[in-house]
Order: structure tokens, then sequence, then C-alpha cells
């Protein structure tokens, strides 16, 4: 049921009822994020195993056990259903003002309070960049967070094979606002690009134009016919 291309994440509001609104495509797209080279048993790191289809688990041939796809990350041990997850970090990163905990209830049907929890989680895994929890909690200033959204969800469409990930990552370099989360998009840009622009994240955007200038022409020049490649793990031509 992987597919490396066919599930990117919804560019709009009618792609997004769609997507949210199939199960398997939610589960597929959480898969392929956090397993990019198929899944892996959270108890052993065992890679041979079965899917049991209509339970939409794993089964680990060395260690028996069955996990699912929300064993280890943020949406772990939470009642809160995982197309409800993916909504809002749609949501999330798709609302330019920001989403208030009582609009997340509502836009999601759940209760304030278990709105809260998502947005918290949300905001962490923003903070880190991935799905995956960590045993630290780390405090997120608002500021940031978008940017690290972004540069999350960036990761996700370019890990499913979207090439429309190296935009957002282009946004991201040149603001200057975004000084934590430019060092996180320009290692994602150079390592799934395989190029080396000489983008310096730690000095400021001004700095900067000619790394800038060169990483858009490159995205001008080949973007259109950029081609994700599951051998190499990045895209090329
Ligand atoms: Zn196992």
């Amino acid at each position: 049921m992987m597919s490396e291309s066919g599930n990117r994440f919804p560019q709009n509001i009618l792609e997004a009822f769609g997507f949210f609104g199939d199960p398997d495509a939610c589960i597929d797209f959480v898969a392929s994020t956090r397993w990019p080279i198929g899944p892996k048993c959270p108890r052993c790191q065992g890679a041979e195993h079965s899917y049991l289809t209509t339970r939409r688990l794993w089964k680990c041939k060395a260690c028996k056990r069955q996990f699912s796809v929300k064993v280890g990350t943020i949406f772990e041990n939470s009642a809160v259903p995982l197309d409800k997850w993916l909504s809002s970090i749609w949501l999330v990163a798709n609302i330019k003002d920001g989403v208030s905990s009582y609009e997340l209830s509502w836009w999601i049907g759940v209760t304030q309070k278990s709105a809260w929890f998502v947005l918290h989680r949300i905001r962490l895994a923003a903070h880190v960049g991935e799905f995956d929890v960590f045993d630290r909690d780390v405090e997120v200033e608002e500021t940031n967070f978008d940017d690290f959204m972004k540069v999350s969800i960036a990761r996700s469409q370019l890990l499913l094979g979207d090439s429309d990930g190296f935009a957002t990552l282009i946004k991201v370099l040149r603001d200057p606002e975004a000084a934590f989360a430019r060092n996180q998009a320009s290692d994602l840009l150079e390592q799934m690009s395989g190029r080396k622009f000489g983008y310096a994240p730690d000095r400021p955007v001004l700095e900067n134009q000619a790394a800038l200038k060169r990483i858009e022409d490159w995205w001008k020049n080949e973007g259109a016919h950029l081609k994700w490649n599951p051998q190499l793990h990045k895209f090329v031509l």
C-alpha cells in the first residue's frame, strides 16, 4: 500500500477534503514520511513485516508485535484519529493568521481541550521538523512556528516525490525572521537536490543574496524537470 509518489499533501481545500476523507491516504502519507524506505518495527527496528489491511496495522516478523503508524509519533496516545490530526496540520500550515484552539475545535469537531492538545503537539513537531516524538518538552516561540511548519511540510512533500517542496524551502531561505528554520531548510535543500549552493544559514539573508540567486536560477531552470529517485533518495534531472 505504500506508494512512493502517488500521495502528496493537499495543495488546496478541495484536495484536502478528498485526502483527509480517505483513512488509507492518511496512513500512507504518515508512513512514507516517517519511513521513506519502508516501515520499521518501533520495538526491534525489524524491517520485515506483513500488513493487516482490515486493522490497518503492521505485524513484525521478528518480534511478532503489531504496530500502527501512530506508534512513536506525536499522534500516539490520543483519541483523536489520524485524519483529524493531519487536517489540523494542514489548517495550521495554511491559515495565515494562525489557528486558536477554539477555531480548531470547530473545524475538526473535537473539544477545545483536545484541540489545545493537538495544537501543542503540532508545535512541538514543527519545532523539531518531524512527526516522531522526542523526550524533551520544547517551548516554541509563536514567531518561529510557521517557518518550522513550512519546512516540515516541505520535507513531507519532497519525501513523497513532490518537487514543489523546494519552492516552500526557498521561501523560508528568503525570510529574514526565520533564523532557525533557515538552517533546517538549507540542509534539506542540499540533501534533496544533491547540490551545494553556498547558502550560509548562520548569516543574515542580506548576505546570502548570491547564494539565493544560484538557488533560484537552479529552481527556475531545472525545477520542472526534477524527478524523485527512490534509490538515491534525492531529486535528479
Ligand atoms: Zn519487531
